[in-house]
């Protein structure tokens, strides 16, 4: 577990400056949750947040908290709503933010973002592009990975 916190410790810095810069009290959750979403490579719910952070101080409802603050402070956005459930990732301000559309695994109930040479063929001209853009857009399905277990255990049950 070495190797995690070296890369938690270096997004500190960064996580600290832009709750300044946003105006935002320097608490130790919002800190944490901040990390979390920053670091993670896939949007995560309330409750993935959670499993992370393993931290006696803070309890869900803090986390919510956080969440909804960082939210409204333009630091995270909800880009899954897949099994109405919001899914959170970090954001920079002044970016481009996280228009993509994301993909909802229902076997392992992961929401993954889509690469984006996937991406490219979704492209699209016209009136629609914006409202594309903006629109939380859930793809629904198996991913590769639970494709893959899937199709080995059927090769082996032969
Ligand atoms: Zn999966
Ligand atoms: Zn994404």
């Amino acid at each position: 577990m070495t190797n995690k916190t070296t890369v938690i410790g270096d997004m500190e810095q960064e996580v600290r400056a832009l709750l300044h810069q946003q105006g935002l009290r320097v608490t130790t959750p919002c800190l944490l949750v901040l990390q979390i979403l920053a670091g993670a490579k896939a949007p995560l719910s309330h409750t993935e947040v959670l499993e992370q952070i393993k931290q006696g101080d803070c309890d869900p409802a803090t986390v919510y908290r956080n969440l909804i603050k960082l939210r409204d402070a333009g630091l995270a956005c909800v880009v899954s709503q897949a099994d109405g459930i919001d899914r959170y990732v970090f954001t920079r301000p002044g970016s481009e933010g996280h228009a993509h559309p994301h993909f909802y695994c229902t076997e392992c109930e992961q929401v993954l973002c889509l690469p984006s040479d996937v991406q490219t063929l979704l492209n699209i001209e016209g009136p629609w592009v914006e409202a594309v853009q903006q629109a939380v857009w859930d793809l629904r399905g198996t991913c590769p990975a639970c494709r893959d277990k899937k199709n080995a255990s059927t090769r082996s049950s032969k």
